[in-house]
């Protein structure tokens, strides 16, 4: 098998699927995103026939997806899935046209109708950048004084393309949310605990081991088939009275900072998925 492995910085996940890709007799290649220069026609790109897209830029992930198809190449993740996964609000349209559970969700283009939408349905809500992630600019808005705030600021700053609020319910989590890696099926997941409300790894959440019962497999499952996700990591946000809810999908599944206490070898199960699903 030849695979491209496409890289904005080598970390620790791109040294180990490189190594779990070597091991099942891949030719890899290495390809940083950055000096990438793609003609717009069907000239092959590469020696290769997949991509592993590990790039770390949205921008650059989607464009390249989209035009390595083109080429011809089968991209993992695929360009839809990243174009899907990357943007939330798109991610939330996506799931509600599947019906899979959700946090309710709006999205809005003006601070007024924002503001009076959120009115409305009333306090605690969450807004989140549409693009984003690792829990930045993730707020919790529970008065008018702080939705005005955080409001004025969404649509007073940046251009055009920045003007859009994705608001959402509040759940009251139980000290943690849950993370299952759907690799082709669900292959296991993490616990990440943690005293704030946001509880990414990166700002200091603790992963803990999590058996993902059968409920929040299919549920993650659902969640990945809804954005056509090959190997995808599925954010769930489960309420203090058991109820479950997709929150968002990583089109580029992270794993350095929790693959010891997790015990699931994602390195192995992603190569194994990218060797079996090459041509
Ligand atoms: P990111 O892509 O930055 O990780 P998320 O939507 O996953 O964005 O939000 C980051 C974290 O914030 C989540 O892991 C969760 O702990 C918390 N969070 C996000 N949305 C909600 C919500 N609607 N209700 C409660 N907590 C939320
Ligand atoms: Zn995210
Ligand atoms: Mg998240």
């Amino acid at each position: 098998r030849k695979v491209d492995l496409v890289y904005t910085r080598v970390r620790t996940e791109e040294k180990l699927l490189l190594e779990a890709l070597r091991r099942r007799d891949c030719a890899v290649t290495m390809v940083s995103d950055s000096g990438r220069v793609l003609s717009m026609d069907r000239q092959p790109a590469s020696e290769s026939d997949t991509v592993l897209m590990r790039s770390m830029s949205f921008t650059r992930a989607r464009y390249l997806a989209t035009f390595l198809e083109m080429k011809g190449l089968r991209v993992l993740n695929s360009a839809r899935t990243i174009s899907l996964c990357g943007d939330k609000a798109l991610t939330c349209a996506a799931l509600a046209a599947k019906g899979v559970p959700m946090p309710w969700s709006f999205v809005a283009f003006d601070e007024d109708a924002c503001l009076e939408e959120v009115e409305r349905r009333g306090y605690p809500v969450v807004t989140k950048p549409v693009l984003g992630s690792w829990g930045r600019m993730v707020a919790k808005l529970d008065s008018r004084s702080a939705a005005e705030g955080v409001l004025s600021t969404r649509f007073g700053t940046g251009g055009a393309q920045d003007h859009v609020a994705l608001v959402q319910e509040y759940v009251d989590k139980p000290g943690y949310d849950l993370r299952v890696y759907v690799i082709g099926r669900a292959v296991g997941g993490l616990r990440r605990r943690s005293e704030h409300w946001i509880t990414n790894t990166a700002r200091g959440a603790v992963p803990e081991r999590y058996e993902v019962p059968v409920l929040h497999a299919k549920l993650a499952e659902a969640a990945a088939e809804a954005v056509g996700g090959d190997m995808v990591a599925v954010d769930l946000l489960e309420t203090r009275d058991g109820h479950v809810y997709v929150n968002e999908i990583n089109h580029c599944v992270e794993f350095a900072r929790s693959i010891e206490e997790t015990g699931v070898p994602l390195p192995d199960l992603i190569a194994e998925y990218v060797v079996g699903s090459a041509r």
